[in-house]
């Protein structure tokens, strides 16, 4: 059976991530999202095993210490992490995987599977991303300027990635998203295995 492929996406929180990999995963349902621990606590919507697996903070160091993560980083004071398990298994079974991570989980899975294909997804303007990060006049100067300033930290990492996508019109970003899904599965390498059958006919 042929492999599934394993796709990084990462953004600076504001840049609408969430948002179009939900709409990615809606019209292309070979592909799965895989599901983080993290000790972070968890937001009104939110459901455990869902959008997060939520463990305390021994939990997840117990997991550290089994070596249970593929990456795992340390994230605005909480811990996240990638189970390496469930990714394997999903890949085995030729399922495509994204993986919705930081730019330090980004760069530990780049060392260990240099053939993941990653994405960096920004926001179209800086005063964009400021509107973006903020609760219409709820927040505090400090609050603002420090999100702004963590954004800013993970975008300066975007040279690491293969693409850059720029998420001004949502569905020219979603677009742009689904074509490079689309692009990695018509490599040689893959249509290789998936179209080996037709190949061989057309050259007999
Ligand atoms: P949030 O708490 O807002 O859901 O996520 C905060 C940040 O943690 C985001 O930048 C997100 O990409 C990152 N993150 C979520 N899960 C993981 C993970 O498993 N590993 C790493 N390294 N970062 C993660």
């Amino acid at each position: 059976m042929k492999r599934g492929s394993l796709f990084i996406i990462s953004a600076p929180s504001g840049a609408g991530k969430t948002s179009l990999v939900g709409k990615l995963v809606e019209s292309q349902p070979e592909i799965e999202v895989s599901v983080s621990h993290t000790t972070r606590p968890m937001r009104n919507g939110e459901e455990n095993g869902v959008h997060y697996h939520f463990v305390s903070k021994d939990e997840f160091e117990d997991e550290i210490k089994e070596a249970n993560f593929l990456e795992y980083a340390e994230v605005f004071g909480n811990y996240y992490g990638t189970s390496h398990k469930v990714v394997e298994q999903k890949l085995a079974e030729g399922v495509d995987v994204i993986l919705e991570i930081d730019w330090q989980g980004a760069a530990q899975v780049r060392k260990l599977v240099p053939e993941a294909i990653s994405i960096f997804i920004v926001p179209p303007s800086i005063n964009e991303l400021r509107s973006r990060l903020t609760n219409r006049g709820q927040d505090a100067d400090d609050v603002i300027a420090r999100r702004l300033s963590e954004a800013q930290t993970e975008m300066s990492h975007y040279l690491e990635f293969d693409y850059l996508v720029v998420n001004d019109d949502f569905d020219t970003a979603l677009s742009q998203l689904q074509a490079i899904f689309t692009a990695s599965r018509l490599t040689i390498e893959k249509q290789q295995t998936a179209q080996g059958a037709l190949m061989a006919d057309l050259l007999a």
